[in-house]
């Protein structure tokens, strides 16, 4: 039931996937630069860097006790190890949507595994590596909802995070929902669940791992039309180009010796889904 469930709502992302792998920028991914003290790669030297992940997004990122886990913990590890700090070696450090260009700017965190969206604005304040994954927009409801997309969020009482593209997108192309802001979509997810708003807003894939956890079992569905591309990058301080390149190169040498997919079916990959492929003709030029 749960893993029907959560396979039925990847069916409508594969879509977007494949949507998303026709577009993408046109990237040379030449390696290069010299690696400054301040940078990852200087900074890896010393065996150790503070990772910043989400901490309540099932499959993603989700802490239980002090243990992380999920894709983005698995992609962070892969990072990690490529860049020679052994898994001891890392600190995890929670962050919230609204957070994570700050805390990479001041030196809080290292590196930002945490559902990333790589997109110009923030491409004003950070760099990003990847993409290593492609989400969609979309809506969470109570299964007994009639809204069947955006265009009929109209009046409604929908939830989101500050700091997200998806909060961002409702504000500016759906003005007539009423949107109420959370710092994190298990708030945005307990309050649908207690029935203070009517829909919850945020990337299919963190949606599918809210829909299948037991305690939300037969109450809600993701709606499956996703209306945007979310490419998930990995966030670095913006001047550290040699950071961002070795970050690509380390994807790269993840994707071919199976990695990457070793991530994914150990974390998402659990709903039954296969891995998507990781494209490494679109990794961004670190520029
Ligand atoms: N991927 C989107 C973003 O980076 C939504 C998920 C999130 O808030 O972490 O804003």
């Amino acid at each position: 039931m749960r893993i029907t469930r959560l396979a039925a709502t990847f069916g409508a992302m594969a879509m977007v996937l494949a949507a998303a792998a026709c577009g993408g920028d046109d990237s040379d991914n030449a390696s290069g630069g010299a690696s400054t003290a301040s940078g990852i790669v200087g900074k890896a030297a010393g065996g150790k860097l503070t990772f910043g992940v989400k901490a309540d997004q099932p499959g993603l990122g989700l802490q239980t006790g002090s243990t992380y886990s999920g894709f983005d913990i698995e992609i962070s590890k892969i990072i990690a190890k490529g860049l020679g700090v052994p898994e001891s070696g890392i600190t995890w450090k929670t962050t919230v949507s609204a957070n994570r260009e700050p805390y990479i700017q001041q030196g809080q965190v290292d590196v930002v595994v945490a559902t990333y969206t790589i997109n110009d604005e923030r491409k004003q304040k950070v760099n990003f590596g990847g993409p290593y994954f492609i989400a969609g927009q979309d809506l969470l409801v109570p299964v007994a909802s009639t809204i069947t997309g955006p265009e009929s969020l109209a009046g409604k009482k929908v939830c989101s995070v500050s700091g997200s593209t998806p909060a961002k997108r409702i504000q500016t192309d759906y003005k007539d929902a009423q949107l109420q802001q959370f710092d994190s979509y298990s708030k945005c997810v307990t309050a649908l669940a207690g029935g203070q708003v009517d829909a919850v807003s945020t990337d299919d894939i963190i949606l599918a791992g809210y829909a299948s956890q037991d305690q939300y079992a037969g109450k809600f569905k993701v709606v499956g039309k996703p209306f945007s591309t979310e490419p998930y990058g990995i966030g670095v301080k913006k001047d550290d180009t040699a950071g961002c390149n070795k970050i690509n190169d380390i994807l790269k040498a993840a994707a071919a010796d199976g990695s990457y997919k070793k991530a994914w079916d150990d974390t998402l990959g659990k709903s039954g889904k296969a891995a998507p492929e990781l494209d490494v003709s679109k990794l961004t030029n670190c520029s």
